[in-house]
């Protein structure tokens, strides 16, 4: 499973705008590595810098510090809609005749194809397959006839999906969550010297960066409006319930962010000790697979009191992209990424605690390797529930048949994988770790039912039908 995206927007009364962002996006590195790039607004005219690979790649710290601007969005990139070309890379730049718009998204609509065909046969042309794309012309559409508020509420009746998004029209910072906050979204205040900024990201490590103060989550549904010396809240559309993605905790966001008023790292910790509550072994050391299982086998191993011991290496200088034609080359791929440690497995009865099982290969190939290096046993425990469902929410996930949680039971991956015994996490245990209610979180992938509507899936409707969106906005103001 990859993340679709990072987002960061940053605002200044006067400059210091690109290199916040350059290292905001250090930060967000981990939610894509395929294209990262930077627009900035400055004396009416929008620049933006893009390109294919991880940040550093893209951007020489010297030329930026070049790049003048007071304003500006970025983006880190992993493909879900529209592929990984740098034509699909974002801040996406589109001028008319109000000036210029830059979009860096992070989502996925569940309605583009159907958008785009009504846009096409208006005549409008399409220069990527990103749903980036569609954002920009139907927003571009209502920004000639309305103003920027209007224009987003009309935009946000039309579009369904998950989507955070940072926007720049000309020297305007705009910042939008969906209405159902699939996607997380923060705000904060920085400095640059000595001036007072703003900070929007999808994550408060890339606030954290700047020694910044987190101010507040972006409420779902609600549009910032950002500008040199002021900023304004529209709460353009309210619902109910919200639908955040559980895997944000789980897997996608760091542990040191705070997301929708949760440390995810506190949540990992509670997986672990959830985990050993539900699925207690006897054991000689609890050991993670790096990175994400590290923070859950903590809490597998202080609930348990088995000891906490790494069993496996993770070689964090090797890409996650590469062709790997034949299972010898894949073998090796997973022993390029994760070496045992022989010395601390020998003899013992291990219990390995992992984010998820996916497809069930590399859960197998890890367990042959702490197998091969000498493991007593080998037990599996899982910080999520199995994984039955796609996701269409802006997660690159494999087709139901090639989830092994899809086609086979909790015994049968269990064989699968060769592992003595394996637990997964059970759904409440998830939602209590988590601490928001169920209502309030997308289950899709683990329950099939998803919190809007899907074509051939089952939904619960958490968002209102289009056409019955409506909230007062109360557009309340702050200054700088
Ligand atoms: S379907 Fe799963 S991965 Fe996708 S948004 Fe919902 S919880 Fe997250």
């Amino acid at each position: 499973m990859n993340e679709a995206c990072g987002v960061v927007g940053v605002a200044f009364p006067t400059s210091g705008a690109a290199l916040s962002i350059y290292h905001s996006l250090y930060s967000l590195q981990h939610r894509g590595q395929e294209s990262a790039g930077i627009s900035i607004a400055h004396e009416g005219n929008t620049r933006s810098i893009k390109g294919m690979g991880i940040v550093p790649w893209v951007f020489k710290g010297n030329d930026l510090l070049a790049v003048p601007g007071s304003v500006g969005i970025g983006h880190v990139r992993y493909s879900t809609a529209g592929g990984s070309e740098l034509e699909n890379a974002q801040p996406l730049t589109i001028n008319f005749s109000g000036g210029t718009i830059a979009i860096a998204h992070n989502g996925n609509l569940v309605n583009s194809e159907e958008l785009r065909l009504d846009l096409e046969q208006r005549g409008h042309i399409f220069l990527s397959d990103s749903d980036t794309e569609v954002i920009a012309h139907l927003l571009v559409k209502d920004l000639m006839r309305n103003n920027l508020v209007e224009a987003m509420r009309r935009l946000m009746r039309r579009i369904v999906g998950s989507y955070s998004f940072v926007m720049l029209l000309n020297d305007i910072l705009v910042a939008v969550r969906d209405p159902l906050g699939f996607k997380p979204l923060c705000l904060g205040k920085i400095e640059s010297e000595g001036e007072q900024g703003y900070v929007v990201a999808s994550e408060s490590v890339a606030i954290d960066v700047h020694d910044g103060e987190f101010v507040r989550d972006i409420a779902p549904g609600e549009v910032l409006v950002i500008t040199r010396d002021r900023m304004e809240s529209h709460q353009i559309y309210k619902q109910k319930n919200t639908a955040h993605c559980v895997f944000e905790y789980v897997y996608f966001a760091r542990p040191d962010s705070v997301i929708d008023g949760r440390l995810v790292y506190d949540v990992r910790l509670k997986i672990g000790e959830r985990l050993a509550s539900e699925h207690p072994v006897d054991a000689d050391m609890i050991s993670p697979v790096p990175d994400s299982g590290i923070t859950s086998a903590i809490g597998y191993s202080k609930k348990s009191g088995t000891e906490y011991i790494e069993a496996l290496m993770k070689n964090r200088y090797v890409g996650r992209t590469f062709i790997m034609p034949s299972d010898t080359v894949r073998k090796r791929a997973v022993q390029l990424k994760l070496n045992a440690i022989k010395q601390n497995i020998k003899d013992r009865r291990v219990v390995l605690v992992d984010d998820s099982v996916v497809r069930g290969n590399t859960s197998r190939r890890i367990v042959d390797r702490v197998r091969e290096a000498g493991a007593a046993e080998v037990h599996v425990r899982i910080g999520s529930p199995p994984i039955v469902s796609p996701c269409y929410l802006g997660i690159d996930m494999p087709t139901r048949e090639e989830l092994i949680a899809s086609q086979k039971s909790v015994s049968e991956i269990e064989a699968a994988i060769r592992a003595e015994t394996l637990g997964y996490l059970s759904i409440d245990g998830l939602v209590e770790s988590i601490g928001i209610p169920a209502n309030d979180l997308c289950l899709g992938c683990l329950t099939g039912v998803y919190p809007v509507e899907i074509p051939g899936e089952k939904c619960v409707l958490r968002q209102l039908r289009l056409e019955e969106f409506d909230c007062g906005d109360s557009g309340e103001v702050s200054s700088f």
